[in-house]
């Protein structure tokens, strides 16, 4: 289940439960859809993989027993043990590469055919 940790670990906003702006990696790293689109480019500093936005635990108990009062949100906060300046280093080094390359596969990122923007590592893959 899911933490629902309450703060951005970079930028240490608040993300409350409800928080459309919250984005998580697969180990639940915590942070704010703005330093995921402008300072991580999709890239967790903790582990190297990408971000999908938070699902919203339902406030109403709508099934006996499952909720958000039922399963609270986490008051833990969480900062990021890096300083800015590695997650930047870090960031850079990863950013190109999509998080299901293995090691072997470290070449450019294909450019897009349409000329839209593919900033995301996600748009990029399934654009490969
Ligand atoms: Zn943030
Ligand atoms: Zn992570």
């Amino acid at each position: 289940m899911l933490a629902l940790r309450p703060n951005c670990e970079y930028c240490d906003r608040d993300l409350p439960p409800d928080s459309p702006d919250a984005r998580i990696c697969s180990y639940e790293c915590t942070f704010c859809a703005d330093c995921v689109e402008t300072v991580l480019f999709d890239v967790c500093p903790n582990c190297g993989g990408g971000f999908v936005p938070r699902p919203i635990r339902p406030s109403t108990e709508r099934r006996p027993g499952v909720s958000l009062a039922r399963q609270p949100a986490s008051d833990e906060r969480v900062r990021l043990k890096y300083g800015r300046s590695e997650v930047a280093a870090f960031v850079r080094a990863v950013r190109d590469i999509p998080p299901q390359a293995g090691s072997a596969s470290r070449r450019a990122p294909a450019i897009s055919p349409t000329g839209r923007d593919e900033s995301s590592r996600a748009a990029r893959a399934a654009a490969e």
